[in-house]
């Protein structure tokens, strides 16, 4: 199932002096089970393109192919693209409102209209599929959790829909970086293991060098830049020149490398880093 996204604009407010133009001809084909990233400063419209995917917005312009079906088309019904798309937004444990976590869980599915036996399967297989215990948590409160416990809860809301597509925004904001790596263990998980298609919204580069397969940087309601993590970590003056940095540890290999380090550039997390540094040390004593 892919995702296509064809000259894509939208303006908000058209007609009105508060005009806006937020998304400007976007292109972009994203493939089945794809981890994308989707990285940019705070307005250049991440939120504006995740939520045509879903469908919460429509277009001014363009198309959004998703599996085969035009669902910028009039008469497509929400839920039949939510059921394919499932959308986690910002802070998603502000919305648990349930006495128990099953419950909470079973809200998206039931108002699928499954029977209720096919709610319960799918709050048990998204409770274990974001790593909650289903006999310890079912019934308690969502309220006791900690906070990244809740964020979990949250995201199984979502992926109890069964979608195909997970879209997620800035899933590790606010956490502690023990409760970011949980999350994004988590997601990685959702990918590899479930075969999601992963979109994931993020401001830290050191979160995205981890997991994507590939990024996408947004600037001025453009896709500017659509690669690799190694390709779009070489371009360190065009992501500089709209704000955004590599991975720090990216700025030391760099320095390393001016110092007479022989080791590759291609380098953008910390373990990667970490082996490279190593085996060129070896490599140097051997000699
Ligand atoms: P991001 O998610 O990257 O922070 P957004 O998609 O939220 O960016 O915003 C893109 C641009 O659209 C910004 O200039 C923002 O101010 C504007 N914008 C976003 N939502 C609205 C809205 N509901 N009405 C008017 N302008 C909006």
């Amino acid at each position: 199932m892919s995702i296509e996204i064809e000259n894509l604009t939208h303006v908000y407010m058209k007609g009105t002096p508060f005009e806006k133009k937020a998304l400007d001809n976007i292109n972009i084909k994203i493939e089945d089970g794809q981890f994308v990233a989707l990285i940019g400063h705070t307005g250049s419209g991440k939120s504006t393109l995740i939520q045509h995917i879903n469908g919460l917005l429509k277009p001014t312009s363009g198309k959004i192919i998703v599996d085969d079906t035009d669902i910028t088309l009039k008469g497509t019904k929400l839920t039949d693209i939510r059921k394919k798309v499932g959308l986690v937004f910002q802070y998603p444990e502000y919305q648990i409102f349930e006495e128990t976590i099953q419950k909470d869980i079973a809200y998206g599915p039931k108002n699928l209209k499954l029977d209720e036996e096919e709610v319960m399967e799918r709050v048990k297989r998204a409770m274990k599929m974001v790593n909650l215990d289903y006999k310890t948590f079912a019934d308690k409160s969502p309220f006791e959790l900690s906070g990244g416990q809740k964020r979990r809860v949250a995201i199984a809301g979502v992926v109890a829909m069964e979608p195909k597509v997970l879209i997620l925004d800035e899933p590790t904001a606010g956490l502690d970086p023990k409760g970011r790596d949980d999350i994004l263990g988590q997601i990685s998980k959702l990918q590899k293991e479930y075969k999601m298609t992963i979109i994931l919204v993020s401001h830290s580069m050191e979160d995205v060098a981890k997991i994507a397969d590939r990024i996408l940087v947004m600037n001025h309601g453009k896709c500017i830049l659509d690669g690799k993590p190694n390709e779009i970590f070489k371009e360190i003056d065009t992501l500089e020149s709209i704000g955004l940095a590599v991975p720090e540890v990216t700025y030391l290999v760099r320095e390393l490398r001016k110092k007479g380090f022989n080791i590759s550039e291609d380098i953008f997390t910390v373990q990667q880093a970490k082996e490279e540094i190593i085996s060129y040390l070896r490599s140097v004593k051997n000699a």
